[in-house]
């Protein structure tokens, strides 16, 4: 019945991915016109493509005049719902008359002395138009919700998939040979995606223990094996769920396009159609999302006598109160620090303030080890600034001059990271006092994890060649 709005190829308001008619048109420059959702759902990454699915041309797109195409589109199917309801077999056998009423109660049609008859007094009664109106409706509003859920699975595959590469030792050594190192980049060359975690914490714990005396060989290889381990089952973990995020986002494509078939099915029999069992199996796919589920973290390890190393160069700090603020995302952009979009950021609604302290005096030479107590606190930030830093005033977590560890909470989960670079550590969150080690010949500076005597982490040597003050900041909410 369809073919007839097929006779001129140009006009024709089928798709040409799904064969169907349009539902939110777009258009190619290079001609080819397509639902929106065939096209967001003909990509991996569930985006509009650069390039034309059918051609492969690159591409700008544009929506298509959606008013008048759907005019279009629904002229096209209502006459051929007139000519179906008014063929000699499908009038009413009865009176012999067109059908135009809807009675929901018997999910039937009736010409209208049939829909006044006895039998269905007590019905309400809607005209034909109606219905299919309402049964468009509320197929689009699925839909839409549903292709909302297909994108947003999308965004936490790609999440869990960052987080993979960091893990996963073969995809790093694949992505380095398409780039052509022939080095390894340092920390400060690669972004914070490029990293493998592992190989990255097992160099700087080579190095610390390097510097241990009297050597701890067996202690250190044991450390080594043991991260290995856990890595290597944390890689394991992070694959089942992407397999299951996958899934899943194939589960609600499929359900989308079920839907996507039915909204395209004749008038006349989307009219007889009931949707509630569709809708109710759409509803309940889109209800439990996939999300990155397990937050990967190593387990804090003790390391012996380097807590003793590090105290042989304790030194009495004197913080002073710098402000008061009580603008928590002035501090901790947290943006910066996660890959999620800013509107989803838990952070940004908390109401609190925050307090950051700096040491009275500032360093220039030397080494110099302190501790600072944080057990009374969900979130806060500690290490060194420089003046630049300070004077700038904007005390942004993140900007350039300030060296830290910054611990913030994210929902039930603890996230550790340390600024420029911004780098995350997935390591336990200190329980208690955070140790603080500060070269400044080699210019960088280290985080102890004092109850459990591990590093958590130490910057690469040279990160700074300039004065710096200890500073720290806690947020309340
Ligand atoms: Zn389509
Ligand atoms: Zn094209
Ligand atoms: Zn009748
Ligand atoms: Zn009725």
């Amino acid at each position: 019945m369809e073919s007839d709005i097929l006779q001129t190829p140009q006009e024709a308001p089928i798709c040409f991915l799904c064969q169907g008619i349009f539902m939110d048109p777009i258009s190619l420059w290079c001609g080819h016109r397509f639902c929106k959702a065939c096209l967001i759902l003909s990509t991996e990454d569930m985006g509009i493509p650069d390039i034309c699915p059918i051609c492969k041309q690159p591409s700008h797109w544009m929506f298509i005049d959606n008013i008048s195409l759907r005019n279009l589109v629904s002229t096209v199917r209502e006459n051929s719902l007139m000519k179906y309801l008014s063929s000699e077999e499908h009038k009413c056998v009865i009176h012999k008359e067109r059908k135009t009423k809807f009675c929901g109660e018997s999910s039937a049609l009736l010409c209208q002395l049939c829909s006044d008859s006895q039998d269905h007094r007590s019905h309400t009664h809607c005209t034909i138009g109606d219905r299919v109106s309402m049964q468009m409706m509320k197929l689009e509003k699925q839909m839409a919700s549903l292709l909302k859920k297909v994108q947003k699975q999308q965004e936490n595959v790609k999440a869990e998939r960052r987080t993979i590469f960091q893990w996963s030792p073969a995809l790093q050594s694949e992505f380095q040979d398409s780039q052509g190192y022939t080095e390894k980049p340092c920390l400060e060359e690669k972004t914070i995606e490029e990293n493998h975690y592992v190989t990255l914490r097992e160099e700087m714990i080579r190095t610390a223990y390097s510097q241990l005396y009297p050597p701890l060989d067996e202690e250190e290889n044991q450390y080594m094996a043991c991260m290995k381990n856990q890595s290597s089952t944390i890689l394991e973990e992070l694959r089942k769920t992407e397999a299951m995020m996958v899934h899943k986002r194939s589960q609600l494509i499929e359900m989308y396009q079920e839907l996507m078939a039915m909204s395209q099915k004749p008038y006349e029999v989307l009219l007889l159609q009931d949707l509630d069992d569709l809708f109710r199996r759409s509803e309940l796919v889109q209800l439990s999302l996939m999300t990155p589920s397990i937050k990967p973290k190593l387990s804090a390890h003790s390391s012996t006598g380097l807590t003793a190393r590090f105290s042989c160069f304790q030194v009495k700090i004197f913080f002073q109160n710098l402000i008061l603020l009580n603008c928590p995302r002035l501090v901790f952009d947290v943006r910066r620090f996660t890959s999620r979009p800013c509107n989803e950021n838990p952070f940004l609604a908390v109401p609190g303030s925050y307090r950051a302290s700096f040491g009275a005096e500032s360093f220039t030479t030397g080494k110099h080890y302190w501790e600072v107590d944080l057990k009374d606190h969900e979130q806060w930030a500690v290490g060194v600034c420089n003046n630049v830093w300070l004077k700038k005033r904007n005390y942004k977590i993140g900007s350039k001059g300030a060296f830290l560890l910054v611990c913030f909470k994210d929902g039930d989960h603890y996230s550790l990271f340390t600024t420029c670079p911004t780098f995350h550590h997935y390591i336990e969150k200190p329980a208690r006092r955070v140790g603080v080690f500060l070269d400044c010949e080699g210019g960088f500076v280290s985080f102890l994890d004092v109850a459990t005597s591990s590093l958590i982490y130490s910057y690469c040597p040279g990160t700074f060649h300039c004065t710096v003050r200890p500073y720290y900041c806690t947020v309340y909410t």
